[in-house]
């Protein structure tokens, strides 16, 4: 049986130690968000993941969801699960006091989300997709369409949907064929079919509010004619949000699919709904996009938190399992075999694992901190700069993330052997479930082309100085005399990759000027090497703090830790940089020249 125990002293490090959360509190609106109250909120949630929800994975995933009648029941546990997260208030947790809300840093919400998809992520795509749909209908939503619906997914009373997606319309949503046609009474009438509805329906909540892409008549083509709008499962009567009919809305039937078993992923079929305009007709793209940016974050997270509940599986397996001898010579006499982890390859594997979840979670985190400073902040510079860093780095977190999360998983299998490819384990599923990562929410293929062709000519290249200033000042730092010797070897490999990562820009900006395939050509590559020089950058951070604190006398594992993983990934992992590097300046005429019939 797997375990998972929510990795609290990784949190706070990051938290207190790295970010200075209690930064937070001096921003307004945040007054009470004091350390003293964000632990404890912490803590409570962990218990909540490693006790309710964390018991149900691997029952959800050998169960599924069932579809009986045109109505979806998730695997058997889930609703109860459901009473006690939303009875919690862990729905509302980074929603608006004024909603009914807890009002916390998103941040905490960060925090929240890895712990959940560590626990159960089939189970946290439920809350996660409400959480996206209270975002959108906030910012874009009608004051009385607010006022409606804010509360009840702020309580968890009622959830949500993204449906975007149609059987000819996956990446490319200007494909989308459904239509919304006015009627009479001000409201739209909703017709066609999307199709890998995460969330279309369950037995969680008195209601679903689909969000959907939809085409009004006579739109502009492609995607600058799609609008937005909110069409729920079942109607709403009044003001006060009593339920009546059913909505023209169903299920017309699930996905068996490789991992996330417990998340139902629906056809759904609209046969004239109704549903209410969100923002401005056919503006509905950037709209969602309120929704999809969060949602990407979020499926980051959730790469880390399989990586991480995977990884310590993995690392107690490693300690337990007696298998051959050290090469130097028995560790254990007295037993048949030495344990798993004195080989230098599961070191290896191990370190890796650690590496890169610790420096992701730390990664994560400060975007997370960006996020609140973007909307809180009382000075509108900072305020933009927050808002630019973070839109840079949001495709580099999804991707980066998710590959990473199956990569770390597939690693967690490969150290149990062939116990972790048995079902009984609980290792495979983590690797299923870690796959849809790479592809919803935008493939990661999309995500490196959202960096190269968007993000980096964006403001002529403003975003990236957000990125590039600090960290070249940082590195600055290391070069001059007096700088702590054990820093500044660390500091020397990363300024090395750093200076790959500003020449590669340079070359992709211009081969992209000329050709854009030369460009897209060497997206994927180039977001690797973008956040294996972020994670360096994080890594130089985090061992900065510990290195100060053990020099102030701390005897904490926990820093001792730090400095030595970090040790190993810039000497370990960092230099995959030169091959990536040696990639991108290849150029792309070697994938393009070939003909298709040469394939
Ligand atoms: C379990 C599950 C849950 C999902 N949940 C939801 C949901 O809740 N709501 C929703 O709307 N959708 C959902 N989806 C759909 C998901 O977002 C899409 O599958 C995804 O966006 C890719 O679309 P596609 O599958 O049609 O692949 P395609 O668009 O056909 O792409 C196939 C491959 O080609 C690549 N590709 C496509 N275009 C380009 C290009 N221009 N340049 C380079 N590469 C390209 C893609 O990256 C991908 O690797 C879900 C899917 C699954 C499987």
């Amino acid at each position: 049986m797997p375990r998972y125990q929510a990795p609290l002293a990784e949190i706070r490090f990051i938290l207190s130690d790295l970010l200075q959360v209690e930064q937070l509190a001096a921003l307004p609106g945040y007054q009470d968000a004091t350390p003293d109250l964000l632990f404890p909120v912490i803590a409570a949630g962990a218990r909540l993941c490693e006790d309710v929800l964390f018991p149900l994975n691997q029952s959800g995933d050998a169960e599924g969801c069932r579809l009986e009648d045109g109505r979806v029941f998730t695997p058997a546990g889930f609703p109860a699960a459901y009473r006690a997260y939303a009875g919690g208030g862990w729905s509302g947790l980074a929603c608006a006091p004024e909603d009914g809300g807890m009002g916390l840093p998103e941040l905490v919400y960060f925090v929240m989300e890895e712990m959940v998809s560590s626990a159960n992520l089939a189970f946290g795509i439920y809350p996660g997709l409400s959480r996206g749909v209270y975002n959108a209908v906030r910012r874009h939503g009608s004051e009385p369409l607010k006022r409606l619906v804010l509360p009840r997914l702020a309580d968890g009373s009622w959830a949500g949907t993204m449906c975007l997606t149609e059987p000819q319309a996956g990446t490319d949503l200007g494909l989308v064929r459904t239509r919304a046609e006015p009627d009479e009474h001000g409201t739209y009438r909703i017709t066609g079919t999307k199709i890998f509805i995460s969330a279309g329906d369950h037995d969680l909540t008195a209601n679903i509010l689909h969000l959907v892409l939809a085409r009004l008549p006579g739109a502009p083509a492609h995607s600058r004619g799609i609008s937005l709008f909110l069409v729920p499962k079942r109607l709403v009567v009044d003001d006060r949000g009593t339920l009546g009919a059913a909505n023209a809305v169903s299920c017309g039937g699930i996905e068996h699919k490789m991992g996330i078993r417990g998340s139902s992923t629906c056809v759904l079929n609209f046969d004239g709904a109704t549903g209410w305009l969100v923002g401005q007709a056919h503006k509905g793209l950037p709209a969602m996009f309120t929704m999809m940016n969060a949602a990407r974050l979020a499926v980051g997270l959730q790469g880390l938190g399989l990586a991480e509940v995977a990884t310590q599986n993995a690392l107690a397996y490693a300690r337990e399992r007696l298998q051959g001898r050290a090469l130097k010579g028995a560790r254990d006499p007295e037993q048949p075999a030495d344990p798993l982890i004195v080989h230098p390859d599961i070191r290896r594997m191990l370190l890796t694992m650690k590496a890169y979840n610790e420096g992701g979670r730390a990664l994560a985190y400060w975007i997370g901190f960006h996020i609140d400073l973007e909307a809180r902040h009382s000075d509108p510079k900072v305020r933009e700069a927050a808002g630019e860093l973070v839109a840079l780095m949001i495709p580099i977190l999804k991707a980066l993330l998710t590959d990473l999360g199956f990569d770390v998983t597939n690693l967690a299998l490969q150290i149990y052997g062939g116990h972790g490819y048995i079902r009984d384990n609980g290792i495979e599923q983590y690797v299923r479930d870690a796959r849809i990562t790479q592809i919803y929410e935008g493939a990661n293929g999309i995500q490196a082309l959202d960096l190269v062709g968007r993000k980096l000519p964006q403001a002529t290249g403003r975003l990236l100085r957000h990125f590039c200033h600090p960290l070249a000042a940082e590195l600055e730092e290391f070069r001059r005399d007096g700088a702590d010797p054990a820093l500044a070897a660390l500091a020397a490999p990363l300024a090395k990759a750093f200076g790959r990562l500003q020449h590669a820009t340079v070359t992709i900006a211009f081969r992209g000027l000329v050709d854009p395939d030369q460009a897209a050509a060497a997206a994927t590559d180039y977001l690797r090497l973008f956040g294996l020089v972020a994670l360096g950058a994080l890594w130089l951070r985090m061992a900065r703090v510990a290195q100060e604190k053990l020099l102030a006398g701390s005897e904490d594992p926990l820093y001792r830790g730090k400095l030595d993983t970090a040790r190993f990934f810039m000497a370990k992992l960092l230099p995959q940089t030169g091959a990536l590097f040696a990639a991108i300046q290849a150029g792309g005429d070697v994938v393009m020249a070939p003909d298709d019939a040469a394939f």
